[in-house]
């Protein structure tokens, strides 16, 4: 009996054409956000539109068998450039899924209403006062990338090279 699985969640992704793809049906959330994030690490590879993670209720007629935990929609990252930047927009929180990047937007926990952003890779963190705000600045990092490497996205390994290059850029023009 204790080992009967009560509920299942199921973790789909959404092409742009309107198919959908389904990653699994699992008897923990966690696994399913596992094989899910896993799958969005290389979700530049396919022209992707949304994902969720819903859990089903075994035995339960009809839409009260089901609940949302999570709906994402796909954008290409301000900083890298491809498509793995994973928004949801539900408790707003967006991450780059792809090597070598993790830009991320996020409500402050700490501060509600402001908005806190950053890009690992150069330690870099900023508090914006709203979403767009948010979204300008890691742009601006985008841009600043661009123009170091010449080139419009970034190559997996190619910020760690850069990286150098990129500091003595900004250290020289935020002296505040
Ligand atoms: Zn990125």
């Amino acid at each position: 009996m204790a080992d009967e699985v009560q509920r299942v969640y199921v973790a789909s992704v959404d092409e742009e054409d309107g198919d959908s793809l389904a990653l699994g049906c699992f008897s923990s959330g966690e696994t399913a956000w596992q094989v899910l994030r896993t799958f969005l690490k290389k979700s530049d590879q396919m022209l992707l539109k949304s994902s969720s993670v819903v859990v089903w209720d075994i035995d339960v007629i009809g839409e009260d068998g089901v609940t949302i935990l999570s709906t994402m929609e796909c954008k290409d990252c301000p900083v890298c450039g491809r498509r793995t930047f994973w928004m949801d927009l539900e408790n707003f929180s967006a991450l780059c899924h792809g090597a070598a990047c993790a830009a991320w937007v996020e409500e402050s926990t700490i501060e509600p209403g402001v908005i806190d952003c950053g890009w690992p890779p150069i330690q870099f963190l900023k508090q914006a006062k709203d979403i767009e705000e948010a979204f300008k600045e890691l742009f601006k990092i985008g841009d600043q990338m661009k123009a170091i490497s010449q080139v419009d996205s970034l190559a997996e390994n190619e910020p760690q090279e850069m990286l150098e290059d990129f500091e003595n850029q900004t250290s020289s023009e935020s002296s505040e």
